[in-house]
């Protein structure tokens, strides 16, 4: 507390700094000044070192003692003087992570999808602050969303995107995420949002640019000239969808210099994501000289081909081999050049268990395959989790928190220090806020504990309810457990003996999501609850669609007419259910629930009707 006069306190930064350090001083001194009650002004200030951020409790202007040991990377660490407080990190976007941090040690709260909560404090509190240090355990901490859940060719859609955006991330950055990455796919225009890129670029998080992009390396229109580029069938038959035909050097030659010319012309780019076409099988070529390697050789060789030509360029960045459907499995003939990384993309994997659970009868498969790629790539690997994927969980409303820190933990444990995690904008946030605060947790200490997560989640949420979203959200994670094990949520494709267990645990995860919705129900009437009103219908929404699957596996174990009249009755009562979604405020369900999750569940529920009539294939290509 100042004796010294009514200036403090007050906040400085570097003037050797740019603009995202300005930006934390400025955060966090209106934060200051939210839970204080006074103004707070910051300024910068020449005598500063850089990366450094001084809170000033009196006019006596002092400095702290720091540690000799300045911080690296996105390091961070506060440390004390008599009258003042330092914030010193490795990168400017450090101290913006650093500033929240600070106001959470406060009171103060940043839970997803809604303001942050200032609380008012006394400024003795401020003065107690004692010092502390973090080095986030993942030094690459990323959100990925694809590209086209933007609407980005409609103004109305684009904006309302936007409006997410404006609060998102923010949100990402007081947490400590430091890279989002744009995922394209093969009919996309754009390879990231411009407009998002100021709110990035502020912040210091890197972007990446990349996905299904092979198919755009080689142009699709070069077909009729040229069709020995493109990947033969089994029947020898050149077809324009898919890679490439990687035995032909003119082919591999024009994908190569594609993928410069991509490097060169976007310098901002930290990381190249080159993927194949997103399908699980057939993308790869099978004529007479490649039908010989497997997927994976052929796309390494692909992948090499680019590394080599990048390694000599000291800017450029590395290069990500995605492992994924057909190359989920590494080859043990794998030879990656030492600018390639693996981005290991597990996702039909279980969310029931952790990823390094032995009693699962799903993830040990792939939890061994992610060791063997550790160990081919020299360390060198990137995570790509779905935890927040309204596609693979059918627009339901889950919550795995314990999963995530279990899943986090193993992953450090193999010496990974990259993770992501997909998200479809302001969906993710209403169907999983709980995994997105954990996966941010997470990416700093994997030692975070998941049930304080998750009550913290609906305390910050819901703060006038927060009790009763809490136990919802408890039966939302109990739910989850019963429903997550079999890939994709709304396919239910399984061996009859795992289909007649699973129609029964759906059937409790019906009741279990009922439990969520009875929580919800105790809210106080005279409360106006919007969000709450929204995840209860979210939960409405998985608990009809849970309850016709439960009734789908039921009918594909009967024959006849009984099948047919009881599938077509459970495959309508999946279809029925959206319309729980439908009621919700676009606002708070984004672009993806109101555009995107109505052309996908046509896909869904084409899919559901194929599996009745005998034939269960899933759709190849889903976009
Ligand atoms: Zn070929
Ligand atoms: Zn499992």
């Amino acid at each position: 507390m100042s004796k010294e006069g009514p200036a403090a306190p007050r906040v400085r930064f570097s003037s050797a700094d740019g603009e995202v350090a300005a930006l934390a001083a400025r955060d966090l001194s209106s934060g200051l000044a939210a839970m204080l009650g006074i103004e707070v002004e910051s300024s910068p200030d020449a005598s500063l070192p850089q990366s450094e951020i001084r809170i000033d409790l009196s006019d006596s202007m002092a400095a702290a003692t720091s540690s000799p040991i300045a911080p690296e990377g996105d390091s961070f660490e506060i440390s004390r003087g008599a009258e003042s407080i330092t914030i010193r990190a490795g990168t400017e976007r450090g101290l913006i992570h650093a500033g929240s941090n600070l106001l959470e040690k406060l009171g103060a709260q940043f839970p997803p999808g809604v303001a942050p909560s200032y609380p008012r404090i006394d400024s003795a509190r401020l003065a107690a602050i004692e010092p502390w240090r973090v080095t986030p355990a993942f030094k690459r901490r990323a959100f990925a969303s694809d590209i086209m859940t933007w609407n980005y060719n409609f103004a109305d859609r684009l904006e309302l995107h936007l409006r997410h955006d404006r609060e998102f991330i923010p949100w990402m950055a007081r947490g400590g995420i430091n890279a989002f990455s744009y995922i394209r796919h093969a009919h996309d225009t754009r390879l990231k949002i411009d407009e998002v890129a100021p709110l990035l670029r502020e912040r210091g998080i890197d972007v990446e640019y990349g996905g299904h992009v092979l198919q755009l390396l080689l142009p699709r229109e070069s077909f009729a000239e040229h069709p020995e580029y493109f990947p033969a069938g089994d029947d020898g038959v050149r077809a324009v969808r898919g890679n490439l035909c990687v035995s032909n050097p003119k082919a591999v030659a024009l994908v190569r210099a594609g993928a410069l010319a991509y490097v060169h012309d976007h310098p901002e780019n930290k990381l190249l994501h080159i993927w194949g076409a997103d399908v699980s099988r057939g993308a790869w070529c099978r004529c007479g000289q490649c039908r010989a390697l497997p997927p994976q050789l052929q796309y390494m060789n692909v992948v090499n081909a680019i590394a080599g030509a990048l390694a000599a360029e000291l800017k450029a960045p590395p290069i990500a081999y995605l492992a994924y459907h057909d190359t989920v499995e590494p080859h043990p003939d794998l030879k990656p050049l030492d600018n390639v990384w693996f981005e290991w993309a597990p996702r039909e994997r279980c969310y029931s268990h952790a990823i390094d659970d032995p009693v699962c009868e799903i993830n040990p498969r792939y939890h061994e395959s992610l060791q063997r790629y550790v160990e081919i790539f020299n360390g060198r690997g990137h995570i790509f989790e779905y935890y927040a994927d309204a596609i693979l969980f059918g627009g339901l409303g889950f919550a795995t928190p314990a999963i995530v820190a279990s899943d986090l933990r193993a992953y450090r444990s193999l010496g990974i220090t990259s993770v992501s995690c997909l998200t479809f904008g302001a969906y993710s946030v209403m169907a999983y806020p709980v995994n997105l605060e954990a996966f941010i947790r997470g990416s700093r200490d994997p030692g975070f504990e998941p049930h304080a997560t998750l009550v913290g989640t609906a305390a910050g949420r819901h703060p006038r309810c927060a009790a009763e979203i809490a136990a919802a959200y408890d039966a939302v994670e109990r739910a989850s457990k019963l429903c997550l094990d079999y890939g994709d949520v709304m396919s239910p494709v399984m061996t009859p003996e795992k289909a007649a267990r699973k129609r029964g645990e759906l059937r409790e995860a019906v009741l279990t999501f009922d439990e969520a919705i009875a929580a919800a129900d105790q809210i106080a009437l005279s409360l106006d609850t919007p969000l709450a009103d929204a995840e209860k219908d979210l939960w409405r929404y998985s608990s009809d669609v849970l309850a016709g699957l439960s009734d789908y596996l039921g009918a594909l174990g009967q024959t006849g007419v009984h099948r047919r009249i009881w599938g077509e009755a459970a495959i309508a009562k999946v279809a029925a259910a959206v319309e729980r979604i439908r009621g919700i405020d676009r606002e708070i369900k984004g672009t993806w629930g109101a555009y995107d999750l109505e052309w996908i569940r046509e896909i869904w529920l084409g899919a559901l009707q194929r599996g009745l009539d005998g034939d269960g294939k899933p759709a190849e290509e889903m976009f």
